[in-house]
């Protein structure tokens, strides 16, 4: 460690958590500001609990503009699009086009799975510490293709050959048979034996406690304010009160965007509408595997007793107010796809926003400011890229590494 210092991040979703966890460990003394009742309960609240570190294929790819087109006119459409008279949306749309390429895809993959399986090994070094149980498994991951030319594709770009299985329908079947009534619809699967899941928000209230037992640390509740200070600094605010730190790290999930303008920078984010729904199953169905169904682009991983499905990116929508006709629609996939998971129709629905850029690397390192760092920009991946990426902005705070991803 290059030295002691004093550091504010700026959230308490599980990326500012999992940053202060880090940092801590570091001998850092640190204060996380939240303007929540509580941490974790944005982006990070209900996601879909997957822990999917050798599947972080970016959704910008060669193919999705156009399935994305077909899509448009579904109701049950993985994406949906709502054009605004926003040029932020355009920009964003603009440069997620230019990133839907094959080349960009697998570049972008394999930065994302560096931090992703960096961030696998370093949880299990946090468990190990005492961390509270947050429904944690390794039950494997299984990505179910139901149209073949997809799945052909998909099995020439798996990531760790060694560690990922091609499987047929029947042995899709074997390795999760509650989804055994797929087996004729599907063209095949490819399973992640060391893929993991999880509950992010027991995550992030594990972490908080943890945090609370250390003395270099401290929460604040209020809601914090950047803006250009003196000698090319960063000045932080929280209420209103200036507030001295060494560094801040904005982690601020999609409000960064909005904290970082007075700044003069314009970070590359869009907050991705999705949806989850929380079920408990009837005992002895909730599927122990956690399961990709890709076509639909929904998820489904078993927590504890119950059940949690996440699905659907809704581009346009910038509030976190579930939309009906979506969740209906959700629910018609999941019935389609694992009858009885809904049991007697009772879940719990959800909405939140995936901080996104364009090209699905988030933006981790240090600013034209001296003192400030970011930590922002994790989409669909937070709660998998959260340690990786507390463990990289730990390696930039103490000068062991330079690199700066996004
Ligand atoms: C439907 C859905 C399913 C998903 N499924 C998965 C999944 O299975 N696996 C996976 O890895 N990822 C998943 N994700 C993505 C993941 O949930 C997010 O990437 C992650 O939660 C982002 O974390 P964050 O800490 O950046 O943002 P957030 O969790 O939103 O946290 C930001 C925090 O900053 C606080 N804040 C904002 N402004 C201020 C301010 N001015 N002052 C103080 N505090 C402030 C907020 O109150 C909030 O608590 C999913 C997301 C969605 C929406």
């Amino acid at each position: 460690m290059a030295g002691r210092r004093t550091i504010t991040i700026i959230g308490g979703g599980v990326i500012g958590l999992a940053a202060a966890y880090a940092l801590v460990r570091d001998g850092h003394t640190v204060t996380l500001v939240e303007r929540g009742e509580d941490v974790g309960r944005e982006a990070s609240f209900a996601n879909g609990g997957q822990l999917s570190y050798h599947y972080v294929s970016p959704l910008a790819d060669a193919g999705v503009a156009r399935d994305a087109l077909g899509w448009l006119l579904r109701p049950q459409a993985p994406i949906a699009l709502r054009l605004r008279a926003d040029p932020r949306q355009w920009r964003w749309l603009l440069a997620f086009l230019h990133a839907c390429n094959r080349h960009m895809n697998r570049k972008n993959a394999a930065i994302l799975l560096d931090l992703a399986l960096s961030g696998q090994a370093e949880l299990q070094t946090w468990r190990n510490a005492g961390l509270d149980d947050f429904l944690w498994r390794r039950p494997g991951k299984l990505v179910l293709y139901r149209d073949a030319s997809t799945f052909r594709k998909a099995a020439r770009a798996v990531t760790d050959p060694n560690g990922q299985r091609t499987l047929s329908p029947s042995e899709c079947a074997a390795v999760e048979p509650a989804f055994a009534g797929l087996q004729p619809r599907l063209a095949g699967g490819i399973f992640s034996p060391d893929d993991e899941v999880g509950d992010c928000f027991l995550f992030c209230t594990a972490l908080r406690k943890a945090l609370s037992a250390e003395p270099g640390f401290r929460l604040v509740r209020g809601t914090a304010t950047l803006g250009p200070g003196p000698a090319g600094r960063c000045a932080v605010g929280v209420d209103g009160r200036p507030f001295e730190t060494d560094l801040v790290v904005l982690a601020a999930g999609i409000a960064s965007r909005a904290l970082a303008q007075p700044l003069g920078i314009d970070l590359p984010l869009y907050g991705l509408k999705g949806y989850s729904l929380t079920t408990r199953p009837p005992p002895g169905t909730v599927p122990s595997v956690s399961v990709t169904d890709y076509d639909n682009r929904v998820v489904y991983a078993g927590l504890g007793d119950r059940l949690r499905v996440a699905a659907m990116v809704d581009i346009g929508s910038e509030d976190t107010v579930p939309d009906p006709r979506r969740l209906a629609a959700l629910r018609a996939l999941v019935a389609e796809t694992l009858p009885g998971a809904l049991g007697q129709g009772e879940d719990t629905p959800w909405a939140g926003l995936r901080p996104a850029t364009p090209t699905g690397v988030p933006v981790i390192g240090r600013t034209r400011y001296g003192n400030l760092l970011l930590n922002v920009g994790h989409g669909a991946l937070g709660f998998t890229l959260s340690v990786g990426s507390a463990m990289r902005l730990k390696e930039i705070v103490s000068g062991a590494d330079a690199r700066a991803i996004g």
